[in-house]
């Protein structure tokens, strides 16, 4: 089939492979003038092992103070406070316990493929050398912080998910540059990519390779018609004609599902980072400072500090001055790290849905299109297997996985 996949970020460059294993026709439409997408900006992380929706306890208890200091680790600009209020008020109704529950068990049911999904993409692509296989580490600064997380942690181990838990010792043995931590939490299986741009890069270049399409323009509508389907670019030369249509625009998929009669509850979470030379950290593998709101990550390109959540919508200008105080936050951890010297500074915008799930299914009117997005902190992560999941729903094929916890019409 022709099939036109409208994005080519990280979850659009999977689908494309998945279809073009599959036999089919692939055209990617994307303008590719995004800076503030996050394929490129991300943490690199594959995060398999993260299982619990932002709506959750750790979440709700850490809110009150995150949300009195404007530049810590959660904020809501005042005047975007009233276009967010719909997705706020799913926010709320996503964090009842047994909310929490279904949303766990569905994160874990895709994260649970994530990895192998993606072992197997990188390998058929001769990309495997984007893998880092490191571990992750979770650390805490305070003992009884790290008791609160227990139950967490608990439950990670009863799905499987391998665990060392760290004392400061550890801690001190395993990452000898970082300070004023008590306890931590390795997992071993988590894994991170080389530098998400490349990779990205590298994804586009082999799906021209083979002879996958690339139209650069930016889809405005998509048309079903009885036997095919037209999507309609800003460049009126250029409207691809598909058999199916692949929505995978990140943000940007929200208006283009309206147009389609899918409400969705997309809103974006702005991220932020900051990438120092190589080394700068002196750290060696990817951490997650629990409750700071950011993580650091040894990219081959540079050492990223990156996280925050912001939700100011897509018009605001950035705040950098959010980068600072992450900056000034790490430090504490790292007394030895040289903040001063030049870093690229950078904003982009998490595609997020309340209940912390992607979207992956047909749309209302017509099953021929299919969406793949809103997949919030975890799009590097579930992209591998997202794109099986958008091929099998192509291909007409049951898949493996149940999709409904998924649907675009469980709003
Ligand atoms: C600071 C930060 C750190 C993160 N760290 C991680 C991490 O470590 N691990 C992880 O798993 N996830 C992480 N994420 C989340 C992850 O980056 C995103 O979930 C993921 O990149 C979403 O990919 P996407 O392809 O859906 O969307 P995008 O990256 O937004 O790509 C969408 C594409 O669609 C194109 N487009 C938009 N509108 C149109 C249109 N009308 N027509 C055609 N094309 C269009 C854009 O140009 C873009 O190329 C992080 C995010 C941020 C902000």
């Amino acid at each position: 089939m022709r099939i036109a996949i409208v994005g080519a970020g990280i979850v659009g460059l999977a689908a494309a492979h998945a279809l073009l294993d599959r036999g089919h026709q692939v055209t990617l439409i994307d303008p590719g003038d995004q800076a503030a997408r996050p394929t490129d900006g991300n943490a690199g992380w594959i995060a398999h092992t993260d299982i619990m929706p932002l709506a959750s306890p750790k979440v709700w208890r850490n809110l009150p103070a995150w949300l009195m200091d404007p530049l810590g680790p959660l904020t809501i600009r005042p005047a975007y406070l009233p276009s967010l209020m719909p997705w706020l008020m799913r926010f709320i109704l996503a964090s009842s316990p047994v909310r929490i529950k279904a949303s766990m068990a569905a994160i874990r049911a895709i994260n649970a493929e994530a990895l192998p999904s993606w072992k197997n993409l990188l390998f058929s692509l001769g990309l495997s050398t984007h893998l880092r296989e490191n571990g992750i580490l979770s650390v805490w600064k305070h003992h009884e912080a790290f008791l609160r997380a227990k139950d967490i942690i608990g439950r990670q181990r009863d799905l499987g998910i391998g665990i060392d838990i760290l004392d400061r010792s550890d801690l001190a043995q395993l990452e000898p540059a970082l300070r004023n931590v008590e306890a931590g939490v390795l997992y071993p299986e988590a894994c991170h990519i080389s530098d998400p741009a490349d990779l990205a890069s590298d994804l586009m270049r082999l799906a021209l390779e083979r002879r996958a399409q690339h139209v650069t323009a930016r889809a405005l509508a998509v048309e079903p018609k009885s036997s095919e389907i037209h999507v309609h670019t800003n460049d009126p030369a250029k409207v691809v004609v598909a058999d199916r249509v692949v929505i995978a625009a990140g943000i940007w998929s929200r208006l283009l599902a309206k147009t389609l009669g899918d409400r969705i509850p997309l809103d974006t979470k702005r991220g932020y980072n900051a990438t120092y030379p190589k080394g700068s950290f002196g750290l060696k593998r990817p951490i997650m400072f629990e409750g700071e709101g950011f993580v650091t990550t040894p990219l081959d390109t540079g050492d990223r500090v990156g996280g925050a959540v912001e939700f100011a919508g897509l018009d605001a200008r950035p705040n950098h001055d959010r980068i600072s105080a992450m900056i000034a936050r790490l430090k504490r951890f790292l007394p030895d790290f040289d903040a001063y010297q030049d870093a690229r500074r950078w904003m982009g915008f998490r595609p997020s849905i309340p209940d912390s799930l992607p979207v992956i299914g047909s749309s209302r009117r017509d099953n021929r299109i299919v969406y793949a997005f809103g997949h919030g902190h975890h799009g590097l992560t579930q992209a591998a297997i997202t794109s099986q999941l958008v091929a099998d729903l192509i291909d007409g094929k049951a898949s493996e996985i149940d999709l409904k916890p998924y649907s675009a019409q469980r709003f």
